[in-house]
């Protein structure tokens, strides 16, 4: 039996609007006409390179994957779906919305072009031409704009790790409901560590600002923890309803790990920290020994944490914005090797016991049996590695948040919920 896969973009509009939002209302669709369980999986939320210079909001589109008797009925949900984006799209300013989809016999043999598609699009920057002759060689179909670019991506996504995301929506006549932090609080400590970058101090991170239909968000590794969640603040905030997608969301998804500093792209780079200065905003300027260049913004929260890794060999990442000196604007840094050392007294030679100084140069003495001699300090490097992160507010999309260091393809072996879109 043959399945569609079908993906949109570029249905945000300046003044509200949002693409999570129409593949809910396509979602609710199926579930009034008795179709939902053709839903194979969850729909999937996929974020693209956050360093391409044009962009939608948030940069996501979005897939689903529908098991379909026949050509002509998959033609039916393409036109479903082309129905709710004409209603529901105000074409705005730059808006330009575009649905792609594609039929296979086969979801395990998805063609490859379209998963290095997905890749490129996540990685580097990708344009309408390039769409067009990857759809053409593996028979997809592109209708619309710009947006068709993010839908053909959003049909490649082929999982290796993922997380999920509960989105409650609002009525968007009214006012939206301040969350209160206390309640984030108590779930983010009840859910730990399967969901994630919920509140920062008292800051909630979970709601968005601005006018979009979004209520809140709820991120984390397990379905069941983040609808938890999410279904108990959807009641008390007064959701007018919820979904549970897959996304690719804090995977690090994004990160090349290449050593070449290529615009728009975001790379490693291996170094020693020479020096490390602060401009007039607090932003700090980081300059390695082989001649790279770095710039941490002050609100990422590590300026204190730099400033004591002058002399550390450093893996640092981030995304290269093109200029004269080409810069690494910096998400992460992990230390390799420190530049702390560490001095202690040695063990007694005679009975192995603690040994404390006399305060006279080199004499030390054995607390255990009163050994004394003049003997040389133990000189250690503390070489050890650690991560710098920036603070849980500073995370943008695909980032991988520490928490979830671990916890990597779990999301994939959970079993879908029976109740997962209201
Ligand atoms: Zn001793």
């Amino acid at each position: 039996m043959p399945y569609l896969i079908m993906g949109i973009d570029d249905m945000d509009a300046e003044d509200g609007g949002c693409t999570t939002y129409v593949m809910y209302s396509f979602i609710k669709y199926l579930v009034n006409d008795g179709l939902v369980n053709d839903v194979i999986g969850l729909p999937r939320l996929t974020r693209l390179n956050p360093y391409v210079p044009f962009k939608t909001r948030g940069n996501a589109s979005l897939s689903i994957i529908l098991r379909v008797d026949s050509e002509d009925a998959a033609r039916d949900y393409v036109e479903l779906m082309q129905v709710i984006a004409d209603q529901m799209v105000r074409r705005t300013g730059k808006t330009s919305p575009g649905i792609a989809y594609i039929v296979v016999d086969d979801l395990e043999k998805m063609p490859d072009r379209l998963t290095w598609f997905y890749g490129k699009s996540v990685r580097d920057v990708v344009n309408m031409d390039l769409a067009q002759r990857v759809s053409e060689k593996v028979g997809a179909k592109l209708i619309g704009g710009r947006g068709t670019i993010g839908a053909l991506a959003s049909i490649g996504f082929v999982p290796r790790d993922a997380t999920y995301e509960f989105i409650a929506y609002r009525n968007e006549d009214s006012e939206r409901p301040t969350i209160d932090a206390q309640d984030v609080t108590t779930w983010d400590t009840a859910t730990k560590p399967f969901t994630f970058l919920n509140i920062d101090g008292t800051h909630v991170l979970i709601e968005p600002h601005g006018p979009d239909p979004v209520l809140f968000g709820v991120r984390g590794d397990s379905p069941y923890h983040v609808i938890s969640m999410g279904n108990y603040l959807a009641n008390k905030y007064g959701a007018i309803g919820w979904i549970v997608y897959l996304t690719n969301q804090g995977t690090d998804e994004h990160r090349t790990h290449s050593g070449r500093y290529i615009p728009y792209r975001n790379v490693d780079v291996i170094g020693i920290i020479v020096s490390v200065s602060f401009d007039e905003y607090g932003h700090a300027h980081i300059k390695l020994g082989n001649g790279m260049r770095a710039i941490a913004y002050r609100h990422l929260g590590i300026s204190k944490e730099l400033s004591n890794c002058v002399g550390c060999l450093v893996d640092i990442w981030g995304g290269v914005k093109p200029g004269e000196e080409n810069t690494i604007y910096v998400e992460g840094i992990r230390v390799l090797h420190d530049r702390e050392i560490e001095i202690t007294n040695p063990r007694c030679p005679r009975c192995g016991g603690p040994m404390e100084s006399l305060g006279r140069v080199g004499i030390l003495r054995c607390k255990r049996c009163g050994f004394k001699d003049k003997l040389p300090r133990v000189i250690s490097a503390r070489n050890r590695w650690f991560l710098i992160n920036p603070r849980e507010s500073e995370y943008r999309h695909l980032m991988k948040p520490i928490e979830r260091v671990g916890l990597e393809g779990l999301a994939l072996y959970i079993p879908k919920p029976l109740l997962w879109v209201y």
